[in-house]
């Protein structure tokens, strides 16, 4: 890219191998990489088609194999990859895996549940909770479409304490 010149040059590549340049003008420019799963589940018999973790959308155990269920970023199971979308999944599967193993009914479910704390200003967030099929899953009594410095607070000062001494460290409410 050329950052002074506002311009991008991407190379497409056709499903026969064929590249091909393109240039784009930008304004702002926001490039993610493609996103896979690690090659241990991608090519293996653990995978769906699209290589990804082939587990069922809410109770999180295999579609095929009763003993392996799917948590983090890895999961074919079509929520927002994030760690806050693990926080919520670590509770469900702790509990069906439990059930299957005393050969009960899985009683954990996940709704899809992800987050991103989106920065709009200095001083301001938007905290943006929502699951599958991006139905809003707001934690707080809160508009949540509002940008506010409460959640600016719980990015900047609150969260990465929640990330290095409780999740982390299994000690957070989630997981009791
Ligand atoms: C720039 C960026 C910003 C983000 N911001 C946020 C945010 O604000 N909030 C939020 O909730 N989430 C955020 N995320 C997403 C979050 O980081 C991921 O969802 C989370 O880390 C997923 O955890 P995971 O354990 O599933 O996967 P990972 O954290 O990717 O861990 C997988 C691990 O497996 C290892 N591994 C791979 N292959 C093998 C192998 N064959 N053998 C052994 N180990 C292997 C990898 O090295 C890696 O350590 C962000 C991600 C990025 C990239």
């Amino acid at each position: 890219m050329d950052a002074g010149a506002r311009k991008a040059w991407f190379v497409d590549t056709d499903a026969d191998g064929n590249r091909q340049e393109r240039e784009e003008a930008f304004d702002m420019l926001h490039v993610t990489p493609p996103q896979r799963a690690p090659r241990c589940v991608r090519e293996s018999a653990l995978a769906n088609d699209a290589g990804w973790l082939d587990a069922d959308p809410e109770t999180l155990r295999h579609n095929r194999f009763e003993n392996v269920f799917a948590i983090g970023d890895a999961s074919g199971t079509g929520n927002a990859k994030t760690a806050a979308a693990v926080r919520k999944q670590a509770p469900v599967v702790a509990a069906n895996l439990l059930a299957t193993l005393d050969g009960k009914p899985m009683g954990g479910r996940y709704q899809g549940y992800g987050a991103c704390p989106l920065t709009v200003e200095k001083g301001k967030v938007i905290l943006a909770e929502f699951g599958y099929q991006g139905a809003l899953q707001p934690s707080f009594p809160l508009d949540p479409t509002k940008a506010r410095s409460s959640y600016w607070w719980l990015k900047a000062k609150a969260m990465p304490r929640i990330y290095f001494d409780l999740m982390l460290k299994g000690r957070e409410w989630l997981t009791g």
